[in-house]
């Protein structure tokens, strides 16, 4: 019994990062967004080249947090109560639907108001470990007001690029957070090539959604939580999508329970997109990418 106690002590998960395309491993620093070689072959109006996901290895301790389950320490993570929503079961829905089992998880009860913060904690604990203190994210809304309020709790400076068709509240959002604001003259493609050539310059740790690997993986603990809460994985599961990282980051973690022995399968995912903004359900109708797009949703941020 105390053998296996202490074995259980030393067993530790580590992290690294994989380039989805080639295959190439990379230690998880904060020089490195997209693969190196993979980069290089990039064409304009492409889909991005080399994008890193995090891989893990070792094993779990028998207990242990959803923290231990992300690249960056606990101690680092800033004081803030990300995560941890409830996963309501609407009776009303349920009987209208038919659907006995249908549950709700609530990520509108994350501090700013989104699933993003989950993004924005682990970006946010990442810089800390590495005495960063400045962000750069280019936004259409969310993930702005998102790192603006996460980023403030961690006393963390946060540059935010937006396009000039970005929602008035969400940039108000962040103001308030005390973000700095910069309006560009231009699509969410612009902002994104802006902000990364601010980061270039300064240092400043980019948090772009998709572009910064670290952003699928801190979507990826809400699904953690929903196998917590349900003391199993669903059998299906439908997504709100955007440009596809929280659909990316909801399968991400059924994903690594599935590696860390938790689950056999992982659920049916369905991706949900507004008709007014649906450039991935598009892509799997037409097998082709849309060259530049412009959304116009009720929706706003998902733009
Ligand atoms: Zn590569």
């Amino acid at each position: 019994m105390i053998n296996e106690k202490k074995n259980s002590q030393q067993k530790t998960l580590s992290f690294y990062y994989q380039c989805t395309e080639c295959g190439s491993e990379y230690e998880i620093t904060p020089e490195i967004m997209v693969c190196p070689i993979c980069s290089r072959k990039q064409k304009n109006y492409e889909p991005l080249r080399g994008i890193l996901s995090v891989e893990i290895a070792g094993e779990l301790p028998d207990e242990f947090e959803i923290l231990d389950i992300l690249p960056v320490e606990k101690k680092y993570f800033p004081d803030i109560p990300v995560g941890d929503t409830p996963l309501w079961e609407p009776k009303n829905i349920r009987d209208e639907l038919g659907f006995t089992n249908l549950f709700l998880k609530d990520d509108t009860l994350n501090p700013t108001g989104s699933l993003k913060d989950r993004a924005s904690y682990l970006v946010a604990g990442f810089v800390r470990k590495h005495n960063i203190n400045n962000i750069a994210v280019a936004s259409t809304g969310n993930a702005a007001s998102s790192m603006a309020g996460v980023g403030a709790s961690a006393g963390i400076s946060v540059t935010i690029f937006v396009p000039k068709n970005a929602p008035q509240a969400k940039l108000i959002q962040s103001l308030q957070y005390g973000a700095r604001v910069i309006p560009v003259d231009g699509n969410y493609d612009y902002a994104f090539d802006i902000s990364l050539e601010y980061s270039r310059i300064t240092g400043a740790l980019s948090r772009n959604t998709a572009y910064n690997p670290l952003t699928i993986e801190g979507k990826k603990t809400v699904s953690l939580e929903i196998f917590k809460q349900l003391g199993k994985a669903p059998d299906f599961i439908f997504v709100p999508v955007g440009d596809g990282v929280i659909l990316a980051g909801v399968y991400k973690g059924f994903l690594d329970l599935k590696k860390l022995g938790y689950i056999t399968d992982i659920p049916i995912v369905y991706g949900v997109q507004s008709q007014g903004s649906s450039a991935i359900c598009d892509y799997f109708h037409t097998g082709k990418f849309t060259k530049s797009y412009s959304a116009e949703t009720i929706a706003d941020s998902i733009c």
